[in-house]
């Protein structure tokens, strides 16, 4: 008899995205402008203390500073080892008997992991419907509602009106969902809602340091909601899980006193611009992104088969298949614009090779 009696559990895999080491890999959407300086001041200047002793129970000092950032109560925030470990936390402060997840499919991969692991099902809703009807994600009762926005992988953003919608939908009665509001790339976003974590009960605000931060590294992430959830959250998750030097550099790097990730914004931002025009000059017809990657149609028509092409001209993105009146697709991550040079020749000799194929 196995000692692991959980079907759920035993359908689960190590995550294995087979990515193997590429000259130029822009697959992961990290900082590929680097990392913030801050940060890293902090990290060389470690002492034996801070190696020796134990961290903050709950890495205070990254939310007096993320609350400093914001203009909110710390006690609205919880951390965790990458926000993805705040996530976990949240799924399993959620999770009862027979409680399930929903969210608007294509979405962020590792929901439906984090959900099993946590004894949950997950269940996708297509994205158009959910659009359409954001009611659509509260039929049958889900303990947790997952939302990412700018959604990974397509890049778009729901408006401001479609979440006030599904959270009025949810208001009454006594069955509340947790909504999860997954912002990784609302840095490079037009908004934020992540004041409104702070305000609306049953709202949590997740964020990682792993993206425009440039600190993936540092596994070190938070979220923000009002002090009753964070508590719950921060319950599930237990103390001294965000390193000690993790949580300083964070801090360091959220109060961005250098300026640094602000100005990096600016470029991602124009870099994704000229991405963009350069993806639409070759009819690749890329979504509309407000994150740090675009998500494009697989030249050939097979992401796997273009993933292998480009990797043979040293560059790396990421594979999708499945994408709602797309198919199979690409995923690039916008960084420093030679990069990006380097990533339109593979493409162009790809676009090339297959030019030759289609007409011999
Ligand atoms: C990258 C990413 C995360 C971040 O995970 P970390 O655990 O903080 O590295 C969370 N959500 C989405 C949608 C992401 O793409």
């Amino acid at each position: 008899m196995s000692p692991f009696p959980r079907d759920d559990y035993r359908a689960l895999t190590r995550y294995e995205p087979g990515r193997s080491p590429v000259e130029v890999d822009l697959s992961d959407n990290t900082n590929l402008w680097g990392t913030h300086p801050e940060a890293l001041e902090r990290i060389r200047s470690a002492t034996p203390d801070d190696l020796a002793r134990y961290p903050e129970l709950y890495a205070a000092v990254l939310g007096s500073a993320v609350a400093e950032r914001y203009d909110i109560d710390p006690a609205c925030v919880t951390t965790g080892a990458g926000s993805d470990d705040v996530l976990d936390s949240a799924f399993r402060a959620a999770a009862g008997r027979d409680a399930w997840i929903s969210y608007a499919a294509p979405t962020f991969s590792m929901v439906e992991p984090l959900a099993l692991m946590n004894g949950m099902k997950a269940r996708p809703v297509p994205w158009a419907h959910a659009v359409e009807a954001p009611e659509a994600l509260l039929e049958g009762e889900p303990a947790l509602v997952y939302v990412c926005r700018p959604n990974n992988p397509t890049g778009e953003s729901a408006p401001v009106g479609w979440l006030d919608a599904l959270l009025t939908a949810r208001g009454a009665g006594a069955y509340a969902p947790l909504v999860v509001l997954d912002e990784a790339y609302a840095d490079f976003a037009e908004d934020t809602l992540i004041r409104r974590g702070a305000e609306v009960p049953g709202l949590l605000v997740a964020r990682t340091a792993s993206k425009a931060y440039g600190l993936a590294g540092l596994r070190c992430g938070f979220g923000v909601a009002t002090p009753d959830t964070a508590l719950e959250i921060d319950k599930s998750r237990g103390p001294y899980k965000v390193a000690g030097l993790a949580a300083e550099a964070v801090a360091a790097a959220v109060r961005d006193r250098s300026g640094w990730m602000a100005g990096r914004i600016v470029e991602a931002k124009e870099a994704r611009a000229r991405l963009r025009d350069a993806l639409e000059a070759r009819a690749l017809r890329p979504f509309p992104s407000q994150a740090n990657f675009i998500l494009f149609r697989a030249p050939s028509g097979s992401a796997a088969a273009d993933v292998g092409a480009l990797r043979r001209h040293g560059v790396g993105v990421r594979p999708f298949t499945g994408i709602p009146g797309m198919g199979d697709a690409l995923r690039v991550t916008v960084g420093p614009w030679p990069l990006m040079e380097r990533f339109l020749r593979a493409l162009d000799a790809l676009l090339h090779d297959e030019g030759g194929r289609l007409s011999s």
